[in-house]
């Protein structure tokens, strides 16, 4: 192994909150120059936000190692030479996407990419029903999803995420989705891709045994739980095992050296 890439909900912080020895370990991640990337899935706020969270918290990060959802998808669609978008997502996830040619709001075809984020109450009929257009016009446009999420707990109850409206267009327009977030493979490979390093030496540290573990090792890459976030002991009864298990992310530098000695 020779990189990482680190989720940050339950590993990195809890809420607000550093990870007890958080900092120490990506310090020594720093400057041990090891190539190091920290994965997200969330989509509600752009990177810089991210970034400003880690650095109130003593951690001292450059916004450009914080790959979320829409940060991989514009890699994405780099890599196949899309240039105009049609974009179902929230405002704040529109400016993520400021290097593309956003199609105009009431066009039904041309573009090269529909891209399903949280549009959450922006979400009707008409909405869907161009997306769906856009999609059947000829030449067929990628359909690009920020994540599968089905549903989130709001203040006010159950809502509706990404997922549900992804596999409704799915179901409609016959379209093979993209999905750009946890445990997705093209997630893993297009943050691969911004790493620089190949799958077999790049090690992914989570909390999340599903969506961090099993999806990195689906991918080709190596899959380190910790225990602390959403970590459960019979997580590690639920198929494939980690390929480590550090009480938390304090514990990273010894366990690195032990497993790379060994
Ligand atoms: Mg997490």
């Amino acid at each position: 192994m020779r990189a990482i890439l680190f989720d940050l909900d339950g590993v990195i912080y809890l809420g607000d909150t550093a990870v007890p020895g958080a900092q120490e370990a990506l310090r020594w991640v720093h400057d041990q120059g090891i190539p190091h990337r920290f994965v997200t899935n969330t989509t509600s706020r752009p990177r810089t936000q991210v970034g400003d969270k880690l650095r109130a918290m003593g951690i001292a990060v450059e916004d450009r190692l914080i790959l979320t959802p829409p940060v991989v998808a514009c890699e994405w669609l780099r890599r196949q030479g899309a240039r105009s978008l049609a974009l179902f997502t929230a405002p704040a996830t529109r400016a993520e996407f400021a290097g593309f040619k956003a199609l105009p709001e009431d066009q039904e075809e041309g573009a090269d990419a529909v891209v399903l984020g949280d549009m959450g109450e922006a979400w009707d009929f008409h909405a869907l029903n161009r997306a769906f257009r856009l999609l059947m016009a000829e030449p067929h446009p990628h359909l690009v999803a920020l994540g599968m999420t089905r549903y989130w707990r709001a203040e006010d109850g159950l809502r509706l995420d990404t997922g549900p409206f992804v596999a409704a267009l799915k179901e409609a327009s016959g379209a093979t989705p993209v999905v750009l977030g946890k445990p997705a493979a093209p997630f893993f490979e297009a943050a691969l891709a911004m790493l620089g390093t190949s799958p077999a030496e790049t090690l992914m540290i989570g909390d999340d045994i599903r969506g961090d573990v099993h999806g990195a090792q689906a991918a080709g890459l190596k899959g380190a739980l910790v225990r602390t976030g959403k970590f459960r002991p019979e997580d590690l009864r639920l198929g494939a095992l980690p390929d480590g298990v550090l009480s938390s992310i304090a514990d990273l530098p010894k366990w690195w050296e032990a497993t790379q000695g060994g």
